[in-house]
This record gives C-alpha cells, structure tokens and sequence, in this order.
C-alpha cells in the first residue's frame, strides 16, 4: 500500500475510535481530505483508496488541479470544499466549481456566491466560519455577528446554509481544544433554537480532531495526517 492509503486508513480507524468514545453512531463524522500544497497525483491516489471529499485553500491551485482531475478522471466524481480565505472579487469559480464552502464569514461574500452559483447545479452547501478564539488575525464572523448572518444566509436561493466552521488558536492542551470546539456546538443549538436547521460542525483538524469530536464535528479537515507535511507555508 502507498503511504497515502496507509495514512488514510489509519484516519479513519482515529475517526471510528473517537465516534465510539463520544458515544456517536459510526459514520457520523465526514472526513474531509485537504489536499492543499499536494499534487492532483495525491488526490489521485486518495480518491482511489475511497476518499471523496477533498479540501481546499487556495483559489487558483485549486482551481488547476480540480479541472485537471475533473477533465482526466470524471469517474472520480469528486466533492470539492473550498475552506480558505476568500476574496469578494474571486467568488465565481468557487460558485461554478465547488460542492461545499466552510468560509464565509461575511454577507456580501455570500450574495455573490448565491448569484454566481449556476443554475444546472445544486445550491452551494454553506458553512459560516466563526472566530472562536477571538484572536484579531484570525479571519471568521464573531461569535455576536453568526445569528443575523445564518438567517441572512438563509434567505440566498443559490446557497444552503449547513453550519458553522472554526479553525481555533492552536494548542497542545486538551481542555483549551474542547472549550473552543464546545463554544462552536453551542453556537449552533443558540441559532437552531431561533428556527434555523444547521446539520454541520466543521471542526477539527490533524492535532485536534479527537476533542472536536468529541464536542460534535460532524465534518473533520485533514491535510498533515493524510498528505504528510507541506513544504510551504499554508
Ligand atoms: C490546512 C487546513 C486544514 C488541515 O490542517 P492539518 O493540520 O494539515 O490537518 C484544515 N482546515 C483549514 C481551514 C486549513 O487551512
């Protein structure tokens, strides 16, 4: 086996093992692949060990490598995440090319995704990034702002509002990682109690996957684990 199924495999024997702590049913928890810095080759690779959905972060990488493997393995049929920063006037090819974005964090991001989203395809799945941590570097919506901006959100006919996401300050410390994925899954029972369905807690990633779910992660984000280390700064 290469070392890419290898780390595959051993992801999701992390993933299963964390669902049976949490007490959580098997399969509840959607691995998300971050390709990242990684070749179409690598993506290649995983999506034959059974991987489906790939994370990324950069527009135009992205961009390159989905069509080359949309053009070249349509068999694949691949779900793309788009899970970076994202720039108002670079909203297009993420409506036309991708399933899934975890990073809005603002409204007009999110108007301009809903009008640029083609007809032929579904809605865009739609999780709101929320700056947990506080820090003032991170991108992400305050915690104050995720209400009136999930029921804004909601409203766009080309979109389909999912969840919130968080990438949480780094840190070795356990109970610092629950505490930030736990105010994240009390985020979204305050808004589903004001009558809005969200069925996504993207939350977790190569460090801290064990405590996001258990705090809830319906959906982890994993690069290093999988891909191994990038080699430039991502
Ligand atoms: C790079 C990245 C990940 C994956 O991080 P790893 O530590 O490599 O697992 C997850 N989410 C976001 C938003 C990222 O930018």
């Amino acid at each position: 086996m290469s070392p890419i199924s290898d780390n595959l495999q051993a992801v999701r024997a992390q993933i299963n093992s964390a669902e049976q702590q949490a007490g959580r049913a098997p399969g509840s928890v959607c691995l998300v692949a971050v390709s990242k810095t990684f070749p179409a080759d690598a993506v290649i690779e995983a999506a034959r060990a059974g991987q489906r959905d790939f994370g990324e972060n950069y527009l135009q990488e992205a961009q390159d490598k989905l069509l080359l493997i949309r053009n070249q393995h349509p068999e694949l049929a691949l779900c793309w995440h788009f899970i970076g920063p994202l720039q108002s006037n670079k909203t297009r090819p993420v409506a036309e090319y991708f399933d899934w974005v975890h990073s809005v964090d603002r409204l007009k991001i999110a108007q301009r995704l809903s009008e640029q989203r083609p007809d032929h395809l579904s809605p865009l799945n739609i999780c709101l990034q929320i700056n947990v941590s506080g820090e003032s570097s991170k991108s992400g919506a305050s915690p104050q702002e995720a209400l009136a901006l999930a029921q804004a959100v909601k409203a766009l006919p080309r979109l389909r509002l999912r969840g919130l996401m968080a990438v949480p300050e780094a840190t070795e410390d356990p109970a610092a990682q629950h505490a930030a994925f736990a105010s994240l899954r009390v985020l979204a029972e305050q808004i589903r109690s004001h009558g809005i369905a969200l069925d996504t807690l993207s939350m977790g990633m190569s460090a801290d996957m064990q405590a996001a779910i258990s705090e809830g992660s319906t959906m982890v984000r994993i690069g290093t684990a999988i891909f191994g280390k990038r080699h430039y700064a991502a």
